[in-house]
């Protein structure tokens, strides 16, 4: 069995199934494993009822990038959903992302001019460049946005204090003096159409994939059978946590079945207090404008994560990114071996640049 593949594929996520077909397209021979039960790592959706339930959290496709677009619009047409969420707070509701329809709600006004000079009498109070998410927030949208919309929902969602979390964070959203709820500054996006499992099922159609098989627990087996190893898990879980854990946020889903057809009006809905315990709620059918007489809905829970958890999102901050880069030294030393993906390069990616990061592997890789 030695060497007997070219390529094992760690993780059947966006970044191994593109790499694995890529490799597979150069005639390469690959092997992909996953410890999950399915393929598709957090974009994998379960079909219940025709509805296609984003099983690890709302997913919305969006770029700017004309050929990440045409690249994946080779597995799927897209559908023109265009992601406007709904901020709750007390029952409060307002329009994200922080844009015109927010600033007229929130002080009872109509123009541009207006919602600016509020913002800037309210961020008047941060004089120097914001040095942590809550200084970045404030002088994006002032005091009264950051106290309804921001502080309650980003310290649930971290479980750390705004002032202890770097400003890149809130930096995703846009703010906008216009009446425009797309969430997105994209000039792409949309859901597949039949949903995203369908992209993963041609991207690794005719390879060989083992399901519900962890590296770690058969390392001695798997580090042998091929030539070389991409590994999309966390890189400081393949170092067996040598210099200490990564910090990850964890999450927590609780889907419901109803017997209404139409529960919250939207796909997301953000609850930004800081008393309700989830963050989001999503209603399912709404990404492709579904009229089924029955819908479901999904609770996210942001929650601590503890080594042997689903790690979603990775803690950009300063001690993070040093630790990180003493496995990434440690990564460099291996010559079998390539990390990629979210959890392998510890990078807050978007499905876009997954794509556009194996992509210049493949380059690298296989040109
Ligand atoms: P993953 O999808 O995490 O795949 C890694 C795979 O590796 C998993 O299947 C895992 O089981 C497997 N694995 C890990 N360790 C091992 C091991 N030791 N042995 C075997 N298998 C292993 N992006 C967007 O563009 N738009 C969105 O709207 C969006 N929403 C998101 C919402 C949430 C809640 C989250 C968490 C992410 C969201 N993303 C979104 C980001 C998106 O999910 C990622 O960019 C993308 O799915 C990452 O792909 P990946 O292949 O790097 O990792
Ligand atoms: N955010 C917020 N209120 C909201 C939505 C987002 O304060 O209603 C902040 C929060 O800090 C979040 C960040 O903006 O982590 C980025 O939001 P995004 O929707 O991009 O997060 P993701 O979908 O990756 O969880």
């Amino acid at each position: 069995m030695n060497n007997y593949f070219d390529y094992l594929i760690v993780g059947s996520g966006l970044f191994g199934s593109i790499f694995a077909y890529e490799a597979t397209k150069r005639g390469k021979k690959c092997l992909v494993i996953d410890k999950r039960s399915h393929t598709g790592g957090n974009i994998y959706c379960e079909n219940k009822d025709t509805i296609n339930i984003h099983k690890y959290g709302a997913h919305i496709f969006h770029t700017n990038d004309t050929n990440i677009w045409n690249y994946i619009n080779q597995f799927s047409k897209f559908n023109n959903f265009i992601n406007s969420p709904i901020a709750n707070y007390h029952g409060e509701i307002y329009n994200l992302p922080f844009n015109m329809n927010t600033f007229s709600k929130i002080w009872n006004i109509r123009t541009p001019q207006e919602a600016f000079d509020i913002i800037n009498k309210q961020k008047s109070i941060i004089s120097t460049i914001p040095k942590n998410l809550e200084e970045q927030a404030i002088s994006l949208v002032g005091t009264d946005i950051y106290e309804k919309l921001i502080k309650g929902y980003t310290e649930k969602q971290w479980g750390r204090d705004c002032k202890s979390l770097p400003p890149f964070i809130i930096k995703r959203l846009p703010v906008r003096y216009t009446y425009n709820n797309n969430y997105f500054n994209a000039t792409y996006q949309g859901i597949p159409i039949g949903g995203y499992n369908k992209i993963i099922n041609k991207l690794l159609n005719n390879i060989e994939v083992k399901l519900n098989t962890d590296f770690n627990l058969y390392r001695n087996i798997f580090s042998t059978i091929s030539k070389k190893i991409i590994y999309t898990g966390s890189i400081d879980s393949y170092f067996n946590y040598k210099f200490g854990a990564l910090d990850y946020r964890g999450l927590k889903f609780k889907t419901y079945k109803l017997d209404q057809n139409n529960y919250q009006g939207v796909a997301v809905m953000n609850f930004t207090d800081k008393d309700t315990p989830y963050t989001r709620i999503i209603e399912h059918k709404h990404f492709e404008f579904g009229n089924q007489p029955i819908t479901y809905i999904t609770k996210e829970y942001p929650s601590n994560w503890k080594i042997g958890d689903e790690a979603y999102y990775p803690i950009n901050d300063d001690r993070n990114q040093k630790l990180y880069k003493k496995y990434f030294n440690l990564a460099k030393l291996e010559n079998n071996i390539i990390f990629g993906g979210r959890l392998g390069e510890y990078k807050y990616y978007d499905m876009d640049q997954v794509i556009n990061s194996a992509l210049k592997l493949v380059t690298k890789e296989l040109n």
